[in-house]
């Protein structure tokens, strides 16, 4: 297994993604449970400063979340809201749902219950979020901590916003970013910080293709390449 770790526009989900292809693993973006919990209770209106009512939303919502690195897919009551879970809305919303240390609890549980079966299944498995080495999976062979200045993470979300459809100037994109960073940061519930065993890499002037050839060589260096292609056999 493979925790990723980091703040927002880092290249994160990406980068996990890729990686879990590469390595024929499970990939699970654990930020995409807070995104549907909290566009479930956007659709139900309810106050999503009580923390009460958050709370029964990410107990009761019906929502998958998609294990294939390929093509993941996010449903909530059976329509998929891959596309919409991204939107500004749901941006702008989702640290302080994540803050709420009850729904973190059912999410965390959800989320060791998903790896668990994955590694059964699968064999191997890469894990995206903010807490994953810290507090979902300690134990995780490899841990990653991603960093990137904030110039180059806005730039990031900026043209992912514009891809998406929806426009953004990076100086938006900044201000959004560092929102949710100074909320993911601080809060009192498992903040967003790196696992005192995690790798730190710097993505800043790091494409892509650069980042996934740093992580396997690290993933290979723990013998973690083979893994998922052995139980497979
Ligand atoms: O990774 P992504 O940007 O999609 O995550 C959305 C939000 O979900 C984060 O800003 C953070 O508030 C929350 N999150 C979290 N713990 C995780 C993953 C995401 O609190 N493991």
């Amino acid at each position: 297994m493979v925790a990723l770790d980091g703040p927002s526009g880092t290249g994160k989900t990406t980068v996990a993604r890729k990686l879990a292809e590469r390595l024929s693993a499970g990939f699970l973006d654990t930020g995409a449970m807070y995104r549907v919990v909290t566009l479930a209770g956007l659709r139900a209106g309810i106050d999503m400063t009580d923390a009460g009512a958050v709370t029964a939303i990410a107990r009761d919502a019906v929502f998958t979340i998609g294990t294939t690195p390929v093509r993941p897919s996010v449903t909530l009551a059976g329509e998929d809201v891959s596309a919409e879970i991204r939107g500004p809305e749901v941006n702008d919303a989702v640290s302080p749902v994540s803050a709420v240390p009850a729904v973190r609890e059912l999410l965390v549980a959800r989320q060791r219950k998903i790896i668990d079966g994955v590694l059964a299944e699968v064999g191997g498995i890469v894990v995206d979020g903010r807490d994953i080495g810290t507090v979902v999976a300690p134990d995780a062979p490899l841990k990653v901590f991603l960093t990137a200045s904030p110039e180059v993470r806005a730039a990031r979300r900026s043209a992912q916003d514009t891809a998406a459809g929806r426009e953004s100037t990076p100086a938006e994109a900044l201000a959004s970013v560092d929102r949710r960073d100074r909320l993911d940061s601080s809060r009192a519930a498992s903040p967003l910080r790196a696992a005192e065993d995690a790798v730190h890499l710097d993505t800043s002037d790091l494409g892509i293709e650069q980042v996934l050839v740093a992580l396997t060589e690290l993933a290979s260096r723990r013998g973690l390449l083979h893994c998922a292609a052995e139980v497979t056999q």
